[in-house]
């Protein structure tokens, strides 16, 4: 089954054809291939656009809203970080793109700072919640998206590795970026000390829905392939790829049976693991990333 690399067109080949899914419990008859040239991960076959619905269940993470007062706690902390950062990309009276915004939670921390706050959801109830916020949101996919608007910032925090063709979603947003702007991405990083030990069983293959995985190299290049320059490649300490997959191997082996998609103990394990991350950032990387690429003035 040899395909050729979205990144670099060179061939594929097959990484790992045993992985499951213990979140979500969902199946797709699809393996996980790496370029035998640049290293890039990708489900194959990629699925087609109809079938991208059928690999989110209606309780998917991104789209519910936390109950666990801890990992509520957790998410508003990292939602509140990531705000942060993008202040610190945007210029005063700063035009703020965010795609894949969810139920809005970072848009509503920079609205009132800021002229232009935008944001792109594909799923319909997100996008609803964020709207009855009063959020400028679009309901739909970047490539249905229509403005003449362009953006000092677009931010992206773990949608690149959801998209069908991530090649063509950069593209896009250099036309949609100002000379000058930043595009502002966080994802997996495939290359972890994580993702090395815990191999197919690694939580943040996250299959079926995670269709690339990056490292260092790889997330540079795809920055790269629509003429931006990366600025940054820099390590986002989380301890969620152990916790992940710690929590799929109880699945695994029958000593949890939940089928909800984290369990109770899960962010017992993220506090538990925190250490961790210093032995990953030792060691080639932690589980996440964050990149930044900047469109050229001229
Ligand atoms: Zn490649």
């Amino acid at each position: 089954m040899a395909g050729s690399c979205v990144l670099c067109g060179e061939r594929t080949e097959l990484l790992y054809d045993d992985c499951r899914d213990f979140e979500y419990f969902m199946t797709n008859p699809a393996n996980l291939v790496r370029c035998s040239n640049c290293r890039l991960v990708a489900m194959d076959p990629t699925p087609t656009r109809a079938e991208l619905p059928l690999l989110y269940p209606p309780d998917y993470h991104s789209f519910a809203t936390e109950g666990n007062p801890l990992a509520r706690f957790l998410l508003g902390r990292y939602q509140r970080r990531q705000a942060g950062r993008c202040r610190k990309h945007l210029p005063p009276g700063g035009r703020f793109l965010e795609i894949g915004c969810a139920n809005g939670d970072v848009l509503a921390e920079l609205a009132d700072q800021f002229p232009v706050v935008h944001g792109i959801e594909l799923s319909d109830e997100a996008a609803a919640a964020a709207q009855a916020r009063g959020l400028d949101v679009f309901c739909g996919t970047l490539e249905e998206f229509e403005t003449d608007q362009q953006y000092d910032l677009i931010f992206m925090s773990h949608v690149i590795e959801h998209v069908l063709d991530p090649v063509a979603t950069i593209a896009r947003i250099t036309s949609l970026l100002a000379p000058g702007g930043v595009v502002y991405l966080e994802t997996p990083n495939v290359g972890s000390l994580d993702a090395k030990i815990w191999k197919q069983r690694w939580g943040l293959i996250h299959y079926p829905r995670h269709l690339y995985l990056f490292d260092r190299q790889t997330v540079r290049r795809l920055i790269e392939s629509s003429g931006l320059e990366t600025e940054a490649v820099r390590w986002e300490p989380n301890s969620c790829g152990w916790a992940l997959s710690v929590q799929s191997e109880l699945r695994r082996h029958g000593i949890d049976h939940s089928r909800a998609p984290r369990s109770r103990y899960y962010p017992l394990l993220l506090l538990a693991f925190l250490p961790m991350n210093l032995l990953d950032a030792a060691f080639g990387g932690t589980a996440f990333m964050s990149a930044v690429g900047r469109k050229s003035r001229g």
